[in-house]
């Protein structure tokens, strides 16, 4: 087993599984989430948002 202490851009919790984008660490449990959100869900502009992030923070 490996032991991540990456820290997932969407919740911020450590130790999850999870993959690990560009931008940074998505845990499973967000990856599933953004995966069933739908693009009229409420959530969805949030996801985007902290993805946005993330990536104008890389690309800055
Ligand atoms: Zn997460």
């Amino acid at each position: 087993m490996e032991e991540t202490s990456e820290v997932c851009i969407i919740c911020g919790e450590t130790g999850k599984n999870g993959i690990t984008i560009i931008s940074g660490f998505i845990c499973e449990d967000c990856e599933t989430e953004m995966v069933r959100t739908d693009v009229q869900d409420e959530k969805y502009p949030f996801f985007i948002h902290r993805l946005k992030a993330i990536w104008i923070q890389k690309n800055a």
